[in-house]
Parts: C-alpha cells; structure tokens; sequence
C-alpha cells in the first residue's frame, strides 16, 4: 500500500512529522537540535572548532552548550511553547557519537518526560558501528551520517586525520578507515530498520564530481535520503585546502549535481544547515528564546 509521495505507508508514518525526511512536514512541524556534544574524533578541513559541526550546521555559529538535564528542560519548554515540535535532534556542535555518555543520557531523559517526540541524531560515522545496538535501545528513529567521499584518495584531502581506537590516523589510511565505518555503520542501521540521511558536503574540485559515486554506495546500502549541502565558504577554513582556500559551489552547480544523483533515492533539497542549537520550523530560528537562562525562568 503506498503513503504520500510513492512511499509505503509504514515508512511515510515514520517521516510525514519529520520536517527534514518530509518536504510536506517542514511547513507544519518543528524540530529542535541541543548541543550536548561538544567534542569529536575527526577533524574535517571545513571545520573550525570553535563553532558547530559544519557537517549539519552553518560554519561561524556557537551554540550555547547544554548538560543533558539541562538539555532535557530545554526540550520541556519548547514543547510546551511549540506543540508542532516533533522531533528532537543530537547534531553537535561536535560528533553525536564522540560524546556518547552525553548524547546517550539526554536522549533517555528525554523518552522518559516526553515519549512522543520523535529522536534523531547526526554523526561522521567513525564511531557508529559500535553503537547501533546502543542507538535501536534508544529508540532513536532517524540516524544522519556525513559521508563525503567513498574513495581514500579523495578523503585524504578533506580529512588530515581521525582518532580512532586510541590511536591517530592520518591521509590515505584514515581515510580508509572512516569509509569503512561509515559505510559499515550504515548498511548496519538500515538493517535494524532505522531510517537514514546521508548528509555530503560539495567542495569544488574536491568531491563535486565524486559524490555521484557516493550517492550510488550508499543508495546500495539502504540509505532513505541524500542531502547533499553545499561548502560554505569562510575565512576560517583558512588554507586548509590549498593555498588559495576554498570555494563552495554556486547554487547552479549544486542544482546540476542534485539533479545527477536523483532516482532510487530521495534528494533533500530543503535543508537549511540548522544550528546545533536550532529550535522552530526548518528556516525559522528561535533558538533566542529558550537560551538555558531563559528556560531557567520558566520552571
Ligand atoms: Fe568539525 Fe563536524 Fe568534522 Fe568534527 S565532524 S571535524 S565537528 S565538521
Ligand atoms: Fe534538517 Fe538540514 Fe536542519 Fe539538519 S541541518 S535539521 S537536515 S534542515
């Protein structure tokens, strides 16, 4: 039996409240992201750390960083305050899965006070294989993965190094390890039924013309949609490209490479690269009104 949009409609029961899975639902509900996890196990050549993790979020935002008790009233008041919020999302400003004590405790509270908000969180996948059982205990229904590459050699420009098993890795050889754990972790989670996003950064003559072969692995390995966002280019990506920094593509160049990759898998074509602390409809921010201090007021 279909649902909207050609999906079954066991799948379109999952998405139809989910303001980034549903084109349709991100006119009509909210969704709210706590950044509870400051820390990560890779470092990307587009990211500063000082701000949010520039795989969910605009690079140059600080979001206010929240224990997971804190976080959890924080989800309190915007559902009082906003009853279309249906979805609460981990996504920074660091790595959802370097922070696990943190990420996990947040969303056990928040199934305990309110069950029926949906829970997603983001990840660079490094860590993701040894947490998919952790994630379906959670009840976590969507999982968005950043993957920009699928070929070591094209990794080992956009990643200098990860840390993984106590150890660093650097060029080619992290790079291997991380395709292989974030495809690995994917095909795991579609597996067990969770829905997944891919998330791809395009960076000009990186991986503009690769990502076509990332769509194709991971449409292969069960990913439910593709959100491919483009660089945004900032002076504090510095020169970490090359000498001359780097651009992000022009809204054609985006367009042509989304058109290129659209069949077996949905294309995200809405994202609005939210703040790790991001609250309201997709596009509207009110993350201002329900600062930790704010949200302190109104217990
Ligand atoms: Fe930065 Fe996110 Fe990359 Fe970690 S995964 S280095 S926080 S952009
Ligand atoms: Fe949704 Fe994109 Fe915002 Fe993430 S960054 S919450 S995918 S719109």
């Amino acid at each position: 039996q279909a649902g909207r949009g050609d999906l079954p409609v066991e799948i379109w029961e999952r998405v139809k409240n989910h303001p980034c899975y549903s084109e349709d639902a991100h006119h009509h509900y909210a969704r709210m992201h706590v950044a509870v996890a400051p820390a990560c196990n890779i470092q990307c050549n587009y990211c500063n750390r000082k701000y949010d993790c520039a795989n969910e979020s605009r690079p140059g935002v600080v979001s206010e960083k929240l224990t997971p008790e804190q976080a959890v009233r924080k989800v309190i008041a915007v559902a009082t305050t906003i009853p279309q919020m249906t979805v609460l999302g981990i996504a920074g400003p660091g790595d959802a899965l370097a922070n696990p004590a943190k990420t996990f405790k947040t969303l056990a509270l928040v199934t305990e006070a309110a069950p029926d908000i949906k829970l997603c969180l983001s990840t660079n996948g490094l860590a993701l294989p040894d947490y998919v059982d952790t994630i379906v205990r959670a009840k976590v229904d969507h999982v968005t993965i950043t993957i920009n590459m699928v070929d070591p050699e094209i990794g080992a420009k956009i990643y200098p190094w990860i840390f993984f098993n106590h150890k660093r890795y650097t060029g080619i050889e992290a790079a291997r390890i991380l395709t292989n754990r974030q495809l690995q972790g994917l095909e795991m989670l579609s597996e067990r039924g969770i829905l997944c996003k891919i998330n791809s950064v395009m960076i000009p003559n990186i991986n503009d013309d690769h990502l076509v072969e990332v769509n194709k692995a991971v449409t292969s390995r069960g990913a439910f949609l593709h959100n491919i966002m483009p660089l945004i280019s900032v002076p504090e990506h510095g020169t970490a490209f090359g000498l001359n920094g780097q651009r992000g593509p022009t809204a054609q160049e985006l367009k042509t490479l989304q058109d290129a990759c659209e069949g077996k898998i949905n294309m995200m074509r809405h994202c609005r690269q939210c703040r790790a602390d991001a609250v309201g409809l997709l596009g509207e921010d009110r993350s201002a009104e329900f600062t930790n201090d704010q949200v302190m007021k109104m217990d």
